[in-house]
């Protein structure tokens, strides 16, 4: 009751004075305002940051101890009076705990690099700002910007007049897509809701969340057909067409085809042009009334586009690597009869969470029917977008990255992911123990599987003992322990050979490894291995029957 007391004599949300309350929030001072210094914004930042590091994690992720939560989520408080700011923001930092730390360069679990300061800040400066990207009478610029990164990548696959859409993430891509394809199809489905013969294509190799998509459009995920691969190339001329006439037959009507443009395993990408011919012969075989839209999900691809808009450099690379490159890109010859494309900025663009791109050759964001150019105050993004109020830290991020990196930075980050990724491999093979798998990628994904000791192989088959090996340096990692966090595959190769085989994974995403680093890492993973059979090998270690939890791909 005390505290009630205090509060009616002291309150809380002071607006008029400067006085120090009893009460730790102060409105006068909680504002950023345009004059006023960042220190106390930064102030903030470094409260977290501190706290952040006493969390004493030096490894690939974030130490956490195991929880439950529903616990944690009914023990959730706030008290009557609020708390000071250092104390809420240390608090906070705890929301780090199990997470990735991406300035590891131990971090090799997925395409999560650490974002360049520069896109973080722009990031951050939206957020300063609290700029909405909804309406350019809103956001003001965030909207041109946008369209300043859409049309320029859309002009690197030979789009003339590209827009795009700023959003969350490169599922968010695959959904406009899908959404784009069944508008074309049918115009009058946005007031009728969508005709039940139509189906959607793409690969086996395809992202696993577009069924899911299909889903929340209320197509239903059983209306999106995966078309089988023979290897890492892409889909076949006889399998795509093989497949578009079965649909036909079975009186269903292509909407799209969602193609492959680089995947976090194997780098399966499709052949554009393959894909194009092949659309083509079959529609005129069946006499399709229609064409179905096409979409290449580039969002890992999308950073050799920058070879197609300058090419020079690749003449003065070495020829594995300059041969990779092109085989890259041969595959995107037919990308300019695409209707659209994906971008993921927070993949492989340096920029944080989330800033990713969905690039369509004919979506006249900025247009008028006519043609003519719309003014400032004509564009509305929510017309187009899922959302309705939009951050801009996206939009901004991306528009940085690429501005700082320029062709060249762009060039150089993918080169050096590549570069970084053979002498893993170099490196790598030169165990005895080590196989690798995945020699014959396009990407920098490295993919391998390591040989059981003779005394371990007797205990347990092989599949046993590699899930294992992975549930030990999750355990690791989980702890805080700095070792490198590699990721499992279970069955990989299974899409294009009769039987696939547990692999391990890591993506090296640091744009500055040394080949010092290179060997820390693949000495530490093997290292880890070593202790890990021995554990098993005197039977201190016993392999739990309960299911590893898979990572998603
Ligand atoms: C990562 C990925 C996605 C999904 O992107 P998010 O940014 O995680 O939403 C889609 N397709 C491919 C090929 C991807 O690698």
């Amino acid at each position: 009751m005390s505290n009630a007391i205090k509060i009616s004599k002291t309150p809380a949300l002071n607006i008029h004075t400067e006085e120090k309350t009893v009460h730790p929030f102060h409105y006068s001072s909680e504002f950023f305002s345009d004059e006023k210094p960042l220190n106390s914004w930064v102030n903030r930042i470094e409260y977290f940051r501190d706290a952040a590091t006493s969390l004493h994690s030096y490894g690939p992720k974030y130490q956490n101890n195991a929880f439950v939560y529903e616990k944690e989520i009914e023990d959730f408080q706030i008290s009557y009076n609020g708390e000071d700011s250092k104390t809420v923001l240390t608090e906070l930092s705890h929301i780090l705990e199990g997470g990735i730390r991406s300035q590891s360069s131990q971090a090799v679990f997925n395409m999560v690099p650490q974002p360049l300061m520069d896109t973080q800040a722009a990031a951050a400066a939206m957020q300063l700002y609290n700029v909405n990207a909804i309406m350019d009478t809103y956001g003001g610029k965030a909207l041109l910007y946008e369209q300043q990164v859409a049309r320029l990548l859309g002009k690197w696959v030979g789009w003339s007049k590209a827009n795009g859409l700023a959003c969350n993430g490169g599922k968010i891509t695959l959904l406009y897509a899908i959404k784009s394809a069944i508008k074309r199809m049918a115009p009058d489905s946005d007031k009728l809701g969508i005709p039940k013969d139509i189906v959607i294509l793409t690969s086996e190799g395809a992202h696993y969340s577009i069924e899911h998509c299909c889903e929340f459009l209320g197509l239903g995920s059983n209306q999106c057909i995966r078309i089988p691969v023979d290897a890492s190339k892409g889909v076949s001329h006889f399998n795509l067409q093989d497949t578009i006439r079965k649909q036909h037959n079975a009186g269903k009507r292509i909407a799209a085809i969602l193609c492959c443009g680089g995947t976090t395993l194997d780098f399966v990408c499709d052949d554009t042009q393959s894909i194009v011919d092949s659309v083509h012969s079959v529609k005129k075989d069946l006499n399709l009334e229609y064409t179905p839209y096409l979409h290449f999900d580039s969002v890992i691809g999308w950073l050799w586009f920058s070879f197609l808009s300058d090419s020079t450099r690749l003449e003065t690379l070495p020829l594995p690597i300059a041969s990779k490159i092109q085989k890259a890109l041969d595959k995107f010859k037919g990308l300019q009869r695409f209707d659209s494309f994906g971008v993921d900025f927070h993949k492989n663009g340096l920029c944080p969470y989330s800033s990713s791109f969905f690039i369509a050759k004919d979506l006249p964001i900025t247009r008028h029917n006519n043609g003519a150019s719309k003014s400032y105050g004509e564009v509305r993004a929510f017309d187009f977008t899922f959302e309705n109020s939009r951050p801009a830290s996206g939009i901004a991020s991306a528009w940085v990255s690429l501005k700082r990196l320029g062709i060249k930075g762009l060039q150089e980050y993918l080169i050096s992911l590549l570069e970084a990724s053979d002498q893993f491999k170099f490196i790598l093979s030169s165990h005895a123990n080590v196989t690798l798998l995945n020699n014959d990628s396009l990407g920098w994904e490295v993919i391998f599987s390591l040989e059981p000791c003779p005394s371990v192989s007797q205990l347990y088959s092989k599949d046993v003992i590699s899930e294992d090996f992975y549930r030990y340096v999750t355990e690791l990692t989980q702890n805080g322990q700095p070792i490198p966090s590699i990721s499992i595959i279970k069955q990989f190769g299974e899409l294009y050979k009769s039987e696939g085989e547990t692999g391990y994974i890591l993506y090296p995403m640091h744009p500055n490894l040394k080949i010092k680093d290179i060997e820390k890492i693949v000495g530490s993973i093997l290292n880890s291995y070593e202790k890990h059979q021995q554990l098993l090998s005197n039977k201190s270690r016993q392999i739990s029957d309960k299911p590893v939890a898979l990572p998603i791909r």
